[in-house]
């Protein structure tokens, strides 16, 4: 009889914990149609986290046996890890962006500073004192 009472009370307990978790998911991926990529992944990591946080409590309080601890966290961790490295994804690829931006504004300042030109003799268009032949005609260039 005491064997019953303690599958049912597990049971109870392990639905307590696991039905929140789902309706937490359930309001999260409704809630968040409007918002950028970057904001959806700051609140499912806030999410993920307060999981991992209301897990460990229950362990701590006894109420989770190891083996349903282990395997829940196992799973939560691997939710987090993927959320970390979106994260990541996403930082780095605007980080890059960035650089790209100034980079190429570098090169545009760059080029716009006066470069070396030579008039073709044949049909006077401008090319870079570097060239050897014109770009337009491609007539040699008498430097
Ligand atoms: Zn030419």
């Amino acid at each position: 009889m005491i064997y019953l009472f303690c599958g049912i009370l597990s049971g109870v307990v392990l639905g307590a914990i696991c039905i929140p978790l789902f309706r937490k998911e359930d309001t999260l991926e409704s809630a968040i149609i409007e918002e950028t990529q970057w904001d959806l992944l700051q609140r499912k990591k806030e999410v993920v986290l307060g999981n991992i946080q209301d897990l460990d409590f229950e362990y701590k309080c006894g109420k989770l046996s190891e083996e349903d601890y282990q395997k829940i966290r196992a799973e939560m961790s691997s939710e987090a890890a993927l959320v970390f490295q979106e994260i990541e994804n996403i930082e780095s690829a605007a980080d890059l962006d960035a650089l790209i931006r100034r980079e190429i504004s570098a090169r545009n300042r760059k080029s716009k500073a006066a470069v070396p030109t030579t008039a073709c003799s044949s049909c006077d268009c401008k090319n870079p004192a570097t060239n050897k032949f014109c770009a337009e005609c491609g007539a040699k260039l008498k430097h």
